[in-house]
C-alpha cells in the first residue's frame, strides 16, 4: 500500500468561532457547536501555514512550497507505469532555504492562511509546470527509455508556507533551529518579492440555489446534491453552479451508484468518432456492425478516487463499455458514492486512457505524440453497482471494485 500522508488543519467555525480539526480532504464542514454547515472553497489553491516555535517578538518570514499529492503516470513505449507521490518543492529561488518541507507537515497541525495571518509572505515564483517537471525528474528511471506521455492526477495541489526568522543566523522557526552560518549584518529578505493574501477561504452556504433546501454530501464531497429538487451542484467562482447529471436505473436493495464523468471531446491525430472506431483502435475481438459506426464515442473518467493501478483498469473498463443506451436525466434516488475527483482530473486522464486502449502497443510511439484532445462537453453520470461481500459489482460491463480499496482511497 502506498504511504499516504494526511494533513490535519486547525480551523475555526466562520459562524461561531468554535475550534475544530479538519482533514485535508474535507470540503463540507459541519460545526459541532452551532451545526452550521459550509463548503470550503479555495481561491486558486489551498494555502496552509506551518506552526512556529520562534521566541516572542521575532519577525517571521514565510517561504512558499508547492505540495503535490496524487498519482503520476508515465507512458513508456511498451507499458504505463504509475506511482503515488506526495512531495513538496520550494516555490521560489533561494538556496538558503530547504528545497522541500520534508516530512514535517505530516506531524504538525497546519492552519489556513487568511488575510489576518501575521508575518511576511514570500511570493511563489516557480510556475507549477516547472514543479511538475522537477517531480518527474525525481522519479525518473533512466533505464526505462523514452517517455511518450505523462499525466498527474490528484485533486491536491496546495501551497504550504514554512516560517523562518533571522537572529544572526537563519532559523527554521518550525524547529526553532539555525540552518545557516552567521549571515552578514545587512542581510535582508527584501530581494524576494512579497505576497499578500487578499481574501481568505470562501465559505459557501450549503443551501440549494434552486429550492433553498439544505444540500447533501459527505465531508470529502466535491459536489453536493439536493435531495428535494434532485439537482447537483458544484462550487464555481464563489457560488454553486448547477451540473447536468444522468444515471442508469437499476433495481435492487444492494445498489450503490458511483459517479463518472462522461466527456465529449475533439480528438486530433487519431480517428475516434464512433464505437466502431474504438473497436478498431483497441483491436477488440468484435465484428464491426453498421450500428456501431453510428454510435458516438464518449470518454469516461472516474469521478471518485481509487488507487493508481485501479484507475487505469476502471477507466478502460467503462470506456470500452460505452454505457449510454439507457441513461435517464437526473440523480438516482438511492445511495450515492461521493464525487471526490474533480472534472479537471477527469480531463487530465483522457489521453492516458486512450494510450492504454491502443492495440497493438507497437503503434504507440508513432501515434501518441500527435494526439490532442479538446474537451467540449461533459455530463456527470451515476452508474449502478451491486454491493457484494468484498466488491461492488457492475454485471453489465463486467466491472468490479474492491470495497476496501475504495474506502482507503478516499484519503489519497
Ligand atoms: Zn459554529
Ligand atoms: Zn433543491
Amino acid at each position: 500500500m502506498e504511504y499516504v500522508i494526511q494533513l490535519t488543519i486547525d480551523h475555526q467555525c466562520p459562524q461561531c468561532g468554535a475550534p475544530s480539526t479538519l482533514e485535508e480532504t474535507d470540503r463540507l464542514f459541519t460545526c459541532e457547536f452551532c451545526r452550521v454547515r459550509s463548503f470550503l472553497q479555495e481561491r486558486g489553491h489551498f494555502r496552509y501555514l506551518l506552526p512556529s516555535k520562534a521566541p516572542e517578538g521575532k519577525e517571521l518570514v514565510y517561504v512558499p512550497y508547492w505540495r503535490f499529492k496524487g498519482m503520476l503516470f508515465t507512458c513508456l513505449e511498451k507499458e504505463i507505469r504509475h506511482r503515488f507521490v506526495d512531495v513538496s518543492q520550494r516555490a521560489m529561488d533561494g538556496n538558503l532555504f530547504p528545497p522541500s518541507v520534508g516530512l514535517r507537515s505530516q506531524a504538525l497541525k497546519l492552519k489556513f492562511v487568511t488575510p489576518k495571518s501575521q508575518g511576511t509572505f514570500l511570493k511563489p515564483t516557480l510556475p507549477l509546470e516547472e514543479v511538475l517537471d522537477i517531480i518527474d525528474r525525481r522519479f525518473r528511471d533512466q533505464r526505462s527509455g523514452p517517455i511518450i506521455h505523462r499525466a498527474h492526477i490528484g485533486d491536491s495541489l496546495s501551497i504550504i508556507y514554512s516560517p523562518f526568522y533571522i537572529d544572526k543566523k537563519l532559523y527554521d522557526a518550525v524547529l526553532d533551529k539555525p540552518i545557516s552560518p552567521e549571515l552578514p549584518d545587512d542581510f535582508t529578505f527584501s530581494d524576494f518579492p512579497e505576497w499578500r493574501q487578499q481574501k481568505g477561504l470562501n465559505f459557501l452556504p450549503t443551501l440549494c440555489p434552486h429550492c433553498g433546501w439544505d444540500l447533501d454530501g459527505q465531508r470529502d464531497s466535491l459536489i453536493l446534491n439536493c435531495k428535494n429538487c434532485d439537482s447537483v451542484w458544484r462550487p464555481l467562482k464563489d457560488r454553486f453552479s448547477k451540473l447536468n447529471a444522468a444515471h442508469m436505473p437499476e433495481k435492487g436493495d444492494d445498489v450503490i451508484y458511483l459517479p463518472f464523468w462522461r466527456i465529449k471531446g475533439d480528438i486530433s491525430g487519431l480517428s475516434l468518432h464512433s464505437y466502431a472506431d474504438l473497436v478498431r483502435l483497441a483491436n477488440l475481438p468484435k465484428a464491426v456492425q453498421e450500428k456501431m459506426e453510428k454510435t458516438r464515442f464518449h470518454f469516461w473518467s472516474l469521478a471518485f478516487k481509487v488507487r493508481p493501478q485501479n484507475l487505469l483498469q476502471l477507466s478502460r473498463g467503462v470506456t470500452l463499455a460505452q454505457p449510454g443506451e439507457n441513461l435517464v436525466p437526473g440523480v438516482p434516488k438511492a445511495r450515492l458514492h461521493p464525487v471526490t475527483l474533480p472534472l479537471k482530473e477527469g480531463i487530465e486522464s483522457l489521453k492516458l486512457t486512450l494510450v492504454d486502449l491502443i492495440r497493438p502497443k507497437s503503434r504507440l510511439p508513432e501515434l501518441v505524440p500527435d494526439i490532442r484532445i479538446e474537451p467540449k462537453s461533459f455530463l456527470l453520470v451515476y452508474l449502478p453497482f451491486h454491493e457484494k461481500h468484498h466488491d461492488l459489482v457492475q454485471p453489465h460491463f463486467n466491472m468490479s471494485i474492491n470495497r476496501n480499496m475504495l474506502a482507503h482511497a478516499r484519503n489519497i
